[in-house]
């Protein structure tokens, strides 16, 4: 059985793939929940791609993925 990709924590929604994560985040982007939820991730937000901490700022993100991840 394949493990989902990625669980949406709002509403629990699984992606088995990029394709259908982004795909789940573009039919909710206007859903406030959702946007809470989602972790801004398309409002200035960003997201580590390779943990998925998430961070207030693009330059956070990159702070942190060159002393964690070596990016
Ligand atoms: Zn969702
Ligand atoms: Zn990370």
């Amino acid at each position: 059985m394949a493990e989902a990709y990625w669980k949406c924590p709002v509403c629990g929604f699984e992606a088995h793939n990029e394709a259908e994560k982004m795909k789940h985040m573009e039919e909710t982007k206007n859903d406030q929940k959702h946007k809470e939820g989602h972790g801004g991730e398309m409002e200035g937000g960003a997201k580590c791609p390779m943990c998925g901490a998430t961070f207030n700022t693009k330059e956070e993100l990159d702070k942190h993925a060159k002393g964690v991840h070596h990016q």
